[in-house]
């Protein structure tokens, strides 16, 4: 490809707003435009290194036996999930209800129902590479949150546990497969509760919207809404006599320990939530009073898995009154009672950690009063007693015992096992007997556009991009600087054919531009090698080779520039396999 007529200027500014780094110099280099909220053109360059991660991600996929298909992009609407806000739905000319796909589940669920029929046909291993759109609410100006994105969705079917954990670890070791030739560090992080198949893929970078919760002791990672802990102990100490005492505008844990002068966790926090109302569940809208020790806070994910509610969201101050609770003053004791009396059902939910400590302050439902001494079992009781406190940094891990993380990080893929209310439970297969079994079903995804992207976050300096070689757009950035005479030119435009016909790809900058602009362009796109004709390199003895992720540069005679250019391609490539390219910057 000829750079002189290549789609998308380099910009020397990046736009305003433009963050994280890697995104503004994808801008800059000119391989993506925003086009709406969310919403990117990806051009020339960036449709190539988007092709290239597709095609590493299809060649892992298929080496563990998955068949890739292709699936329609409009779906009908009942093969959208209920609980699937983020569909885009539409009738069509005939009012027909359609919705955009924004997970293929159901209809691959479907597929499987009609065509598995026997257990000789079992595993299978299906996936699908294609655009996904999702109507977020608050769309992100990001590329890594765009709301249109290439995804692969890979669905295993097995016939038992033993398979389905298999298939799992098969999907598990082809994705970080693929993510190694990307050169993109992820971390496998536990997204489940108890011992359910459930993995998320996350880079880490700061600027991510998921918190990861991380272990140094022992390498355990999880969501931190779904991480296990060791909740620190309580006192032992025995129990006292419930006394009230005034505590004005102390509204506030923070307020009243400092008031008290106790710490966070002699304290007990009322919390107030409402189940989202589920009419086509037939699940009615219920109150929750939630109780936990006031230096943890609640995992709305553990909390809802608790109650088996879809969503929850904060009670506000009018339902809280409603119930006859006091905001910030809001008390256990008595309170179950009242609300039980409430217009609507409701549910009393107290954090694991509260029996086991005592004496601990809470509310006394009256404005400016708190109590001393609440002891669970004694003063008061609860519907539902377990872990729905979510870690924070420096609290013990399970395992080890050795001080937690937290981290944040961008989610780039997902590998887990369908519940019984998905895809598992339609699908039925006949073992040799005649008896039928239901099918069990994995589901992984990637998030191809983002992980792209995340490979710019990684790999990046000041001067521009540094694409690994496995998914650059180009292998070779060929530079011509004119001589008076022409001639450097004509001896690049010859290295640009033989480059071209021995199959190395090669963006070759024939413009008429100055060294420095078009150094400073080769550097901003970031092809692995740059090499270089000029009368100066002519007259050292051939073409200048420079790698863009190293300093050095070395003159190569132009006869074996081809071959030469092929073995530090080879031997980049080997570096990635090996996680040794860019080891030494990575570190930093
Ligand atoms: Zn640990």
């Amino acid at each position: 490809m000829r750079l002189s007529s290549l789609l998308g200027d380099t910009l020397r500014e990046a736009p305003a707003g433009a963050e994280p780094a890697g995104q503004r110099l994808l801008l800059r280099a000119g391989f993506i435009r925003p086009l709406g909220a969310g919403l990117f053109a990806y051009l020339p360059l960036a449709h190539r290194a988007l092709t290239r991660v597709e095609g590493v991600l299809r060649e892992e996929l298929t080496a563990i036996g998955g068949q890739e298909m292709r699936l329609s992009a409009a779906l009908p609407a009942e093969m959208i999930k209920t609980t699937d806000g983020e569909a885009t739905r539409f009738a069509d000319r005939k009012a027909r209800d359609l919705a955009l796909g924004a997970s293929w589940e159901a209809a691959i669920a479907e597929i499987v129902r009609k065509e598995i029929r026997s257990h000789r046909q079992l595993p299978q291993l299906l996936f699908h590479i294609q655009p996904q759109f999702r109507d977020e609410l608050r769309p992100h100006a990001g590329l890594l949150d765009a709301r249109e994105f290439t995804a692969l969705e890979a669905f295993g079917v097995c016939a038992d546990e033993a398979g389905a954990r298999a298939q799992a670890d098969a999907l598990r070791g082809a994705l970080q497969r693929a993510f190694r030739r990307c050169a993109l560090p992820v971390s496998i992080v536990e997204a489940g509760l108890g011992s359910a198949i459930a993995h998320r893929f996350v880079y880490l970078m700061p600027e991510g919207e998921d918190e990861i919760v991380t272990c140094d002791g022992c390498g355990y990672a999880a969501d931190r809404r779904m991480a296990t802990f060791r909740k620190p102990p309580g006192e032992a100490e025995p129990l006292r006599p419930m006394e009230k005492v005034a505590t004005p505008d102390a509204k506030t844990i923070e307020a009243l320990a400092r008031f008290l002068d106790i710490p966070k966790r002699r304290t007990a926090k009322a919390v107030f939530l409402v189940t989202a109302h589920q009419a086509a569940e037939g699940q009615q809208a219920r109150f929750v009073f939630v109780v936990i020790r006031g230096d943890l806070e609640v995992s709305a994910v553990k909390l809802a898995a608790t109650l088996g509610a879809a969503e929850l969201r904060p009670a506000t101050d009018d339902e809280i009154r409603a119930i006859g609770a006091a905001p910030g003053y809001a008390s256990p004791i008595g309170l179950a009672e009242r609300i039980r009396r409430a217009p609507w059902p409701a549910v009393v939910v107290v954090d694991d950690s509260v029996p086991a400590s005592p004496n601990l302050v809470a509310g006394a439902n009256e404005v400016g009063y708190h109590l001393l001494n609440t002891n669970y079992g004694r003063d008061y009781a609860a519907d539902i007693v377990a872990d729905i406190a979510a870690p924070n940094a420096g609290d013990a891990c399970l395992r080890c015992g050795a001080p937690l993380q937290i981290a944040r990080g961008v989610a780039i893929g997902h590998l887990r096992r369908l519940g019984a209310q998905g895809a598992e439970a339609s699908s039925t297969y006949l073992v040799s007997d005649g008896a039928s079994r239901p099918a069990m079903m994995l589901s992984a995804g990637v998030n191809i556009s983002r992980l792209m992207a995340c490979i710019a976050e990684q790999h990046h300096d000041n001067g521009g991009l540094i694409w690994p070689p496995s998914v650059a757009p180009y292998s070779v950035h060929l530079v011509a600087l004119a001589g008076r005479d022409g001639d450097a030119l004509a001896q690049a435009e010859a290295l640009y054919q033989a480059l071209q016909r021995a199959g190395v790809e090669t963006l070759f900058d024939d413009r008429a531009e100055s060294p420095g602009v078009k150094f400073a362009d080769a550097d901003l796109i970031g092809l692995p090698l740059r090499v270089t004709v000029a009368p100066k390199s002519l007259a050292a003895g051939g073409a200048e080779f420079k790698r863009r992720d190293a300093d050095a540069r070395e003159i190569v005679p132009l006869g074996e520039a081809v071959r030469r250019a092929q073995d530090m391609l080879n031997r980049m490539a080997a570096e990635v396999q090996a996680g040794t390219w860019r080891a030494q910057t990575n570190a930093e």
